[in-house]
């Protein structure tokens, strides 16, 4: 699933569920291959991280009841900018 630029996102959300880790990393620069898989890696365990769009809501880490949601979602290849915010 790829999204264009009906967004326009500059800053969107990316996700590690492993280590709970989220922050916004800007997307203006071209940052993901061809076949949608991120270059972003997460800073603890260096697995690529998922792109949850711009109107992703990053939760505590100790939210164990939203990470699991948004695990389960990265799973079936879900995307928050589906969402309306
Ligand atoms: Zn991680």
């Amino acid at each position: 699933m790829m999204f264009e630029d009906r967004f326009s996102p500059n800053k969107a959300n990316f996700a590690c569920c492993q280590c709970r880790l989220a922050f916004r990393q800007d997307v203006s620069m071209p940052y993901h291959a061809v076949d949608g898989s991120q270059s972003v890696r997460c800073p603890k365990c260096s697995q690529p991280m998922h792109n949850m769009g711009v109107g992703f809501v990053i939760p505590r880490s100790k939210d164990a009841k939203q990470w699991h949601k948004i695990e389960l979602l990265v799973q079936h290849d879900f995307s928050f900018e589906l969402l309306p915010a």
